[in-house]
Formats: structure tokens, C-alpha cells, sequence
């Protein structure tokens, strides 16, 4: 393994100027800090080859060295130890010492194991169970930990060993010229321990699919999009850490009669002619027992009927949303030869067309008005 060419460890180019250096580290010394990637020995690494390229190359002196004669012409100036102190000053000062907002120092576990991953559900469950509590029974494909070695992936009555190629320290160091670089151990992949006798039930991972049944309580009122959260029911983590969670995100199907907007429900209603002439009452359908809605005389078609807490609870368990029903006039597709006589009846008593000069009722003269105005005469 050659060392990489400080420009390319950076990703910039020869002529680059001390601004585009400062930013090309800053991004690699975000991406690979330590504190944010925790027992990762390659993050490491590549997070001391950024320092090292920065220090030299951001020091004009010792850039024009390392232009001239590479690698060797820059191995006097404390590069090799990995941290110059200088680093540091550099780092606060590119920084400005805002450190802890970009999560640097929070205290993170270091050397425990990691957590399993959350996992996402979609749910679809109809407008009739949006409307009650309900529980639901979710069939969830997951990595679990084997029982057999309870996640350590060693037969049982065997332990994973410290690995011999690292002597546990999950690197391995050796001399590069000058240099001594150190690499992640190949055998253990950083690890520090090798499964030398793994379980027969999951190969020595330590976890298994497993198709796990669970049940969920869906509130009341809950809508497309809402999601649940049960902690600890994601993916086990690797080598026995903690669970992660799973999100089931909610998506109620269509109703073939009820429009839903948030916790209100809107319906068309279709009432007949004569129903909306005279008035009337009519049934109108709700999620629970059908409501009798009273049409009063001289009802327009498409007029709005609200009727109070007939909608859905709201998810916050606190009053219903209201039910709104659209009366639409039913012109029926057929009549029978009763009906018909009847409506030409009815017809003859009827204005035909508002627009065509005719009397005005107040006055009996010839209506000269605007069409609307005539319109209103006859309808209104
Ligand atoms: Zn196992
Ligand atoms: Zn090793």
C-alpha cells in the first residue's frame, strides 16, 4: 500500500487556493471525526490522512516542498506522527469552536455494540376502522438476534476469541517508509474478535430473519400519513446492541360514500325533485346509525346540510369532527307512463325559457330587465 497523494486524500486540485483547502477538510474532517464514527478504524483513518494532507499542504512552506519532492520531501516536518499539534490549533480554528452542534464530543458509548436498524410498515385500514380504536396484526419480516448464541454468533459453550492476526486491537500497525500506518485488521474487520467456532443456527452472524406477528393499537381518528412508533421492535442490533424501532405509517383507503377532510366527513346525497319542492325528510348514511335529515320547502339542489358530530373523533381523543351532506337533485333514468303525464303536466305550468320576453309577475307588463333579473323572477 503506497501512500495516497495528498491532493487526491483531500479531493482537490494542485492550484487549489487556502479557502478550498479549508472547506475540502472541513467536509472529511466532519465525515470521518471520530466522535461521530465510533469504533470505525477506516473512518479513522482516513480522518488522520485528511489532518496530515491539510497540515502540510495548508503550510505554504511545506507545500512547495511537498510539490517539488513528494512524500519524502515533507517526512521531516512531523506529518508521520499522525496528530501535529498543530492540527488541533488548526482544527478550533476552522471550527470556531462550534464543535458540539455538529455532534463532536457528545459523549457518545464508545466500543458498545450498535443499534439494530428501525424498520417501516405500511398499514391500510379502512375509513369504518379510522373511526374506532382498533388493533391491527402486523406480520413483520426483521433480523432478530439467534436465540441459539443469543447474538454473540459463537456455538454454544464457546466465546468469540480475541483475534490473533491484531492481537484484539482490531488494527494492525506496520512500517511504510518512514511511516508507521496502521489499517484495519482484515481478519476481524476491526472487531478485535474472531467467532473461531460459530453457532450452526446463524452461521456465526449472530442474527437470523425471523417473521415476527405483532400487534398495534390504532387510535381513533387517525389519518393517511400518521405514524406509530414502537420502540424497540426495529432490527436487534449486531452483536447483541439494542433494538431499533419500527414505524408503522397509517394510509385509510377511500370510502365509496364519505369524502374525509381531517376529522369531518362530506357525502352527495341524491333527493328527488318533489322532495326538494315540498320538503321532506330523508335517511342519510353516517359510519355508525343511519341520521334522518329534515329537507325544508323550496331546498336548492347542491345546498349544504351540516350535521353536528357525526364525523370522525378526533385523534387527540377529544369531540368528533361534523358530517356534511350535499343534497343533489335525482333526475331518474326512466319514468313510468304515470310519472311521465304527470311531468308533462307540471310542465305546461312552468316557465320555458327565462331568457324569451314575457310578463313580469308584479306588474303583468312585457320584462325587459337583464336575464339574471328575469331568471329570479321565475325561480327565485
Ligand atoms: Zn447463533
Ligand atoms: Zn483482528
Amino acid at each position: 500500500m503506497s501512500k495516497r497523494d495528498y491532493y487526491d486524500v483531500l479531493g482537490v486540485s494542485r492550484d487549489v487556493d487556502s479557502q478550498g483547502l479549508k472547506s475540502a477538510y472541513r467536509k472529511l474532517a466532519f465525515k470521518y471525526h471520530p466522535d461521530r464514527n465510533p469504533n470505525d478504524k477506516a473512518a479513522e483513518e482516513r480522518f488522520k490522512e485528511a489532518a496530515e494532507a491539510y497540515a502540510v499542504l495548508a503550510d505554504a512552506d511545506k507545500r512547495a516542498r511537498y510539490n517539488q519532492f513528494g512524500h519524502a520531501g515533507v517526512s521531516g516536518a512531523g506529518a508521520s506522527q499522525g496528530f501535529d499539534p498543530t492540527i488541533f490549533a488548526d482544527f478550533n480554528d476552522i471550527f470556531g469552536g462550534l464543535g458540539d452542534m455538529f455532534g463532536f464530543g457528545d459523549g457518545r458509548r464508545q466500543g458498545g455494540p450498535t443499534q439494530g436498524a428501525d424498520l417501516r410498515y405500511d398499514l391500510d385500514i379502512s375509513l369504518e376502522d379510522a373511526a374506532k380504536e382498533t388493533e391491527a396484526t402486523l406480520q413483520i419480516p426483521r433480523e432478530e438476534s439467534c436465540e441459539r448464541c443469543g447474538g454473540s454468533g459463537a456455538a454454544p459453550g464457546s466465546s468469540p476469541q480475541s483475534c490473533p492476526q491484531c492481537r484484539g486491537r482490531g488494527q494492525v500497525r506496520y512500517q511504510q517508509g518512514f511511516f508507521t500506518v496502521a489499517r484495519t485488521c482484515g481478519q476481524c474487520r476491526g472487531a478485535g474478535k474472531v467467532i473461531t467456532n460459530p453457532c450452526d443456527a446463524c452461521g456465526g452472524h449472530g442474527r437470523a430473519a425471523r417473521e415476527r406477528k405483532l400487534t398495534v393499537k390504532v387510535p381513533a381518528g387517525i389519518d393517511t400519513g400518521q405514524r406509530l412508533r414502537l420502540q424497540g421492535e426495529g432490527e436487534h442490533g449486531p452483536r447483541g446492541g439494542p433494538a431499533g424501532d419500527l414505524y408503522v405509517v397509517i394510509h385509510v383507503q377511500n370510502h365509496p360514500v364519505f369524502h374525509r377532510d381531517g376529522s369531518d366527513l362530506l357525502c352527495v346525497i341524491p333527493v328527488t325533485y318533489p322532495t326538494l319542492v315540498l320538503g321532506g325528510t330523508i335517511p342519510v348514511p353516517t359510519l355508525g346509525n343511519d341520521e334522518i335529515l329534515t329537507v325544508p320547502k323550496s331546498t336548492q339542489s347542491d345546498t349544504r346540510f351540516r350535521i353536528r358530530g357525526k364525523g370522525l373523533p378526533h385523534v387527540t381523543g377529544r369531540g368528533r369532527g361534523d358530517l356534511f351532506v350535499d343534497v343533489k337533485v335525482a333526475v331518474p333514468k326512466s319514468v313510468s307512463q304515470e310519472q311521465k303525464s304527470i311531468i308533462e303536466k307540471l310542465d305546461k305550468t312552468m316557465p320555458k325559457r327565462a331568457f324569451e320576453p314575457h310578463e313580469r309577475r308584479d306588474t303583468g307588463e312585457a320584462d325587459t330587465r337583464p336575464f339574471f333579473e328575469r331568471v329570479k323572477d321565475i325561480f327565485g
